[in-house]
């Protein structure tokens, strides 16, 4: 592998390399399937310290920054800033190959991609995120054709969801939160709250009902910052309907259609017109892991939720949204799961223990007006464990508006997807001094 790289480098390619083709074999020590939030960080960390010897497998030509994509839907950020050339954010150091995984042998220590090239690893780490399944609402995908639906879950479409905003003058503007796993578990109520804010900023509001229809039994599923959101939703008269699942949009008759969680099939149904609908759509583990040893029975990367290596094979491990791991599923969550990926995968590649762990910690900031967010940072039980020292990081924060619309995008591309893990954990440490949860 080191000598093809060198040929490329050779040839002027100076930034990610892709020096594979089609049924060719590759032999390499590390594999990293997926580049996106957590698979470019892993692959930019590990090939730092194996250079030349990690191979990443990604099929896809640009790189998004997601959580960016709420910022798009409520006019705070132009789609261009979310996005980069793959080529451009993949570490030099490594060698992608541009193509899809199809299936992985982890008995045996190879995968096979969709255009047939064989990669031996010794070492796996999966970051292949999750799959988003527009069909699995009956009728969304026609509603989303429609100028009257849309969802911030889809590069082409957040720019359209303030398109939408902005074009509503009255009527009911619904938002919506279903079951299953989601990405990003507070996007559905983010872009509720900055959507009541604008129509209330605009003199629209009294002629603009605004309904957040979530399949959960809370607001949150951290039960602390609940009971902080959920007074605020009463006060500014955003009604919350706890334990409706949308599972239908007939776009003629605009029309969506909830069960009630827990009900019987046919049986309780409730249908809301709207003039604006946000949908938060279903999401799945991707089918090409279905039939792998990896996963478990919901068919996510089965992994150890301290040390994040795999339950069965030693040699494998996995972050991000493809894991199994029961924490809310962000690129905060990945940035505290790559020291511990780290050290895990160093740990067993000098045949130790793993012993570092992680605690589940994730974070979601809750964009509640233009100009305020609530950073919300929670473990594995849902409790606290938050970074700012002296800020009740329930209350509404113009500090942490900043640190969500400048300081966590420059992060994002400079820090985080460069694998400099320790920097995120420099400011953490020194904040955590004299406090419980330190992940
Ligand atoms: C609207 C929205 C708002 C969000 N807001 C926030 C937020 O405020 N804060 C926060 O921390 N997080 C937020 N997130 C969540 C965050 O973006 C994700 O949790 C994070 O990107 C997960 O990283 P990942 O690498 O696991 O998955 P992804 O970044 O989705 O990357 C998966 C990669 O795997 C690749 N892939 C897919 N199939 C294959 C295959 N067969 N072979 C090889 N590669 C494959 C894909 O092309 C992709 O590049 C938000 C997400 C959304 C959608």
């Amino acid at each position: 592998m080191r000598r093809i790289m060198t040929h490329c480098r050779a040839l002027g390619f100076q930034r990610a390399l892709v020096c594979t083709g089609p049924g060719n074999t590759l032999d390499c020590k590390i594999v990293v399937v997926g580049g996106g939030t957590a698979g470019c960080a892993a692959a930019a960390a590990l090939s730092q310290k194996f250079p030349e010897q990690v191979a990443i497998v990604e099929p896809a030509i640009v790189h998004h920054n997601q959580p960016m994509w709420t910022l798009v839907g409520a006019g705070i950020k132009r789609l261009e800033e979310t996005r980069r050339a793959m080529a451009a954010v993949l570490p030099s150091q490594a060698q992608w190959v541009r193509s899809s995984l199809k299936e992985v042998c982890p008995e045996r220590n190879f995968l096979v991609t969709t255009d047939m090239q064989r990669i031996n690893y010794d070492y796996l780490v999966m970051a292949c995120g999750l799959s988003i399944d527009y069909s699995a609402i009956k009728g969304l995908p026609d509603a989303l054709a429609t100028p009257y639906v849309s969802t911030n879950y889809s590069p082409t479409l957040c720019a359209k969801t303030w398109d939408c905003l902005q074009r509503l003058e009255s009527g009911n503007a619904v938002f919506t939160y279903p079951t299953g796993p989601v990405k990003c578990g507070g996007a559905g109520q983010k872009i509720t709250y900055m959507a009541e804010d604008y129509f209330r900023t605009t003199g629209k509001r009294d002629n603009i009902t605004v309904t957040y229809n979530t399949a959960l039994p809370r607001i949150f599923g951290a039960a602390y910052y609940a009971d902080a959101l959920e007074p605020m939703c009463a006060q500014r008269g955003i009604q919350v309907n706890l334990g409706l699942d949308l599972v239908e949009v007939r776009s003629a008759s605009r029309e969506a259609v909830f069960k009630k969680v827990g009900a019987i099939e046919g049986l309780m149904e409730v249908v809301q017109t709207y003039d604006f609908l946000h949908v938060v759509p279903k999401q799945a583990p991707h089918a090409f892991l279905k039939d792998s040893d990896l996963v478990d029975s919901t068919g996510f990367v089965d992994v150890n939720p301290s040390t994040l290596q795999h339950s069965k094979h030693q040699n494998v491990f996995a972050l991000g949204d493809c894991s199994n791991l029961p924490t809310s599923k962000t690129a905060a969550a990945v940035s505290a799961q790559l020291p511990v990926l780290l050290q895990s995968l160093q740990a067993v590649i000098e045949e130790r223990e793993p012993m570092a762990v992680y605690n589940g910690y994730t974070s979601c900031p809750i964009t509640t007006r233009k100009g305020k967010v609530m950073m919300c940072e929670f473990d594995y039980q849902g409790m606290p464990c938050e970074t700012f020292p002296g800020l009740d990081q329930r209350k509404e924060s113009k500090l942490m508006w900043f640190v969500k619309t400048v300081a966590l995008p420059y992060s994002y591309w400079n820090i985080l997807l460069k694998g400099w893990a320790p920097w995120r954990q420099i400011p953490r440490r020194i904040s955590q001094i004299g406090k419980p949860n330190t992940p």
